[in-house]
C-alpha cells in the first residue's frame, strides 16, 4: 500500500509503518491447521463421480444430441438451419 497522508488536527503524517509489513505476510494463502484424516478425505470423494450425460432428442431428426447445442447431425438449432452438414 501507499503511505497515505492525514491532515486532520496537526501536520500531516505519513502513515505507513508496521501494518504494511504485516499486511503482506497476510497475502499467503490459506493452509490448513490439521491434516485430513482417511476417513474424511475418503468422504470428500464420495461424491466425485461419473455421471451420465443429459441428452434431449432433436426436433428434425430425432437423433440424441446434447441440450440447448446445434444438432450435429442435421445442423438445426432451433427451428432453422445454422450449419451446413456435408454428406457421407
Ligand atoms: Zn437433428
Amino acid at each position: 500500500m501507499k503511505p497515505v497522508t492525514i491532515a486532520i488536527n496537526g501536520p500531516a503524517k505519513a502513515v505507513e509503518s508496521a501494518e504494511s509489513a504485516e499486511q503482506e505476510e497476510r497475502n499467503e494463502m490459506a493452509v490448513p491447521k490439521k491434516r485430513k484424516s482417511a476417513s474424511k478425505r475418503d468422504m470428500r470423494r464420495a461424491h466425485w463421480k461419473l455421471e451420465t450425460p443429459s441428452l434431449a432428442e432433436c426436433s428434425r431428426c430425432h437423433a440424441l444430441i446434447v441440450p440447448h447445442r446445434v444438432c450435429p447431425e442435421c445442423g438445426y438449432y432451433n427451428g432453422r438451419q445454422v450449419l451446413k452438414v456435408k454428406e457421407k
